[in-house]
């Protein structure tokens, strides 16, 4: 008889799997975020290094051409002083006024005007163009201030070619220190655009340029409505003008569009030049690798998670089936009492139990009367029922949970009574005695079943379970040769006392 057996090892939880299988998504999509966030951090480190790049590009071109405009000036100042000049005929006046003048491309006029504010020299003819300047910004600004040195005012559209352009002028002193007119230079505002057009910021993208009073010289993309339009009031410019240089991000007044600025003033002109590049543009790129890379780790997040939830799911049934067969392999079919190897089991522990505190253990086994005859005179399905009805006699003669009752053979059955001595076990057999006598069997009635009953008690003498075991079966054959429907204890032989050791019960 096998008393005990190894307990199965614990498998891991269907909850700690489904932690796992959560919680590692929730670490990848950290990690990723972070990995994205760096991504974005280099997008927009990519685009200020962008904007500086062009911004230094496009002050370089401006500054080199301003230079070029005011040397040009000077030297007409200069060379106004030339003895002679007065003199001079009208070709020679003009070649010398203008023998280091540049020309170029996106020049416009360069011209000496009078202190009445008439074209007194013109390098683009001989004699020169006619024309009035006393009305221009830049006249009166020369003639109420000697100190000026170079000064570029706002665009005009060129008198003479109809073009717009940016007026640069130095003041021309006479000997005598007082106002002898403008030595003026204009740049074609179109030379802005050109070298802007050159440059790429993105479909959302400008450049601008700005003279320091908020007046719009020129913005890439063009627009004409641009030229010319102040945006001094706007927090944008108010920016522009608080340093010489730098960068912010702010909503355009113009468009409303968010856009990354980079501005500088350019060299000492009065000339504010922003590269603003929008923050969609800047991050339309990793916004599209993010969309992608979020979706797909969407997805093997969510497929992770739904295969752990489904394996916790697949585990908990699986250990719902377990138990349930552990159970059933515990229990007997017919009765739903405990099976012979269920009571193996606890009647091992039981034993030990029994032997390490000292306490009784009673053991009944318990037999039915005849029963051969039950099955030959009705049916084996009625004897089924004589034994379900039996189970529950037993069961309910039992009520210390320790207690227990079990199926240990065809018609064969086991109480176990831990912690209890024999007068104990004997009134839990006359109870029983009592159940059975008083149980009513389909076409026999009440008091037609009758069981016998062997009782041992040890641990005491009895060695081991196997032996209080067979104690228990001797007394119960010594039950049946008695004359059946009785308890008898073991240790009283017959002969010696047959009489007095069998508790007869009579039928109720
Ligand atoms: P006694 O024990 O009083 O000496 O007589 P008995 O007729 O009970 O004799 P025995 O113990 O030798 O017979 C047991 C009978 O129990 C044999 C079999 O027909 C019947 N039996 C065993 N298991 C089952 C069962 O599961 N269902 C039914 N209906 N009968 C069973
Ligand atoms: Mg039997
Ligand atoms: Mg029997």
């Amino acid at each position: 008889m096998v008393l005990t057996r190894p307990p199965a090892r614990r498998p891991r939880s269907a909850a700690t799997w489904i932690a796992l299988g959560v919680l590692a998504p929730v670490g990848m999509l950290l990690v990723s975020a972070l990995m994205l966030l760096d991504l974005r951090h280099d997008a927009w480190d990519r685009a200020e290094q962008t904007s500086k790049n062009l911004l230094q590009v496009i002050e370089r071109d401006i500054t080199r051409n301003a230079e070029i405009i005011d040397l040009s000036l000077q030297a007409v100042v200069d060379n106004l002083r030339t003895p002679g000049l007065d003199a001079a005929n009208p070709e020679m006046r003009q070649r010398v006024l203008f023998d280091r003048a540049a020309t170029a491309r996106d020049m416009g006029v360069m011209l000496v005007i009078d202190e009445r504010g008439d074209i007194a020299a013109d390098s683009g003819a001989v004699p020169p163009r006619k024309g009035n300047y006393l009305d221009r910004d830049y006249f009166r600004v020369h003639r109420e201030r000697a100190d000026l040195g170079l000064h570029v005012g706002r665009p005009i559209v060129s008198r003479l070619t109809g073009e717009r352009v940016l007026p640069f002028s130095r003041r021309i002193d006479k000997p005598d220190g007082s106002f002898g007119g403008v030595a003026l230079g204009t740049l074609k505002l179109s030379y802005f655009s050109r070298l802007f057009d050159q440059l790429g910021v993105g479909p959302g993208g400008a450049i601008n340029l700005f003279l320091r009073d908020g007046t719009r010289l020129m913005r890439h993309p063009y627009a004409e409505a641009d030229v010319g339009a102040s945006i001094a009031g706007s927090p944008t410019f108010a920016r522009f003008v608080a340093a010489r240089g730098g960068t912010f991000v702010g909503a355009s007044v113009r468009d409303g569009v968010e856009r990354h600025h980079a501005f500088t003033q350019v060299g000492d002109l009065p000339l504010v030049l922003d590269v603003a590049l929008a923050t969609a543009d800047i991050e339309a790129g990793w916004r599209a690798k993010a969309a992608v890379i979020g979706a797909v780790l969407l997805a093997l997040c969510g497929l992770t998670v739904s295969l752990a939830l489904l394996f916790g799911r697949e585990l908990r049934r699986r250990a719902a089936v377990q138990a349930e067969l552990a159970r059933q392999s515990r229990t007997d079919a017919l009765t739903g009492l405990a099976n012979r190897r269920r009571f193996e089991e606890v009647f091992g522990k039981a034993w030990e139990g029994a032997r390490r505190t000292g306490k009784p253990l009673s053991l009944l086994l318990v037999d039915v009367d005849h029963f051969k005859r039950w099955n030959d005179r009705y049916g084996h399905a009625v004897g089924d029922e004589v034994l379900k009805g039996l189970a529950r006699c037993l069961s309910g003669s039992v009520r210390r949970p320790d207690d227990i009752a079990a199926r240990v053979g065809g018609e064969e059955f086991a109480i176990l009574l831990p912690d209890t001595d024999e007068d104990g076990a004997l009134r839990v057999a006359g109870k029983m005695h009592e159940a059975v006598a008083a149980l009513a069997v389909p076409s026999a009635g009440a008091g037609a079943v009758t069981v016998s009953v062997g009782l041992a008690v040890g641990p005491g003498t009895s060695g081991t379970a196997e032996a209080l075991y067979r104690q228990a079966d001797a007394a119960l054959y010594e039950a049946k040769e008695g004359g059946r429907n009785r308890t008898c204890r073991a240790g009283r032989s017959r002969g010696t006392g047959a009489r007095a050791a069998a508790l007869r019960v009579v039928n109720a």
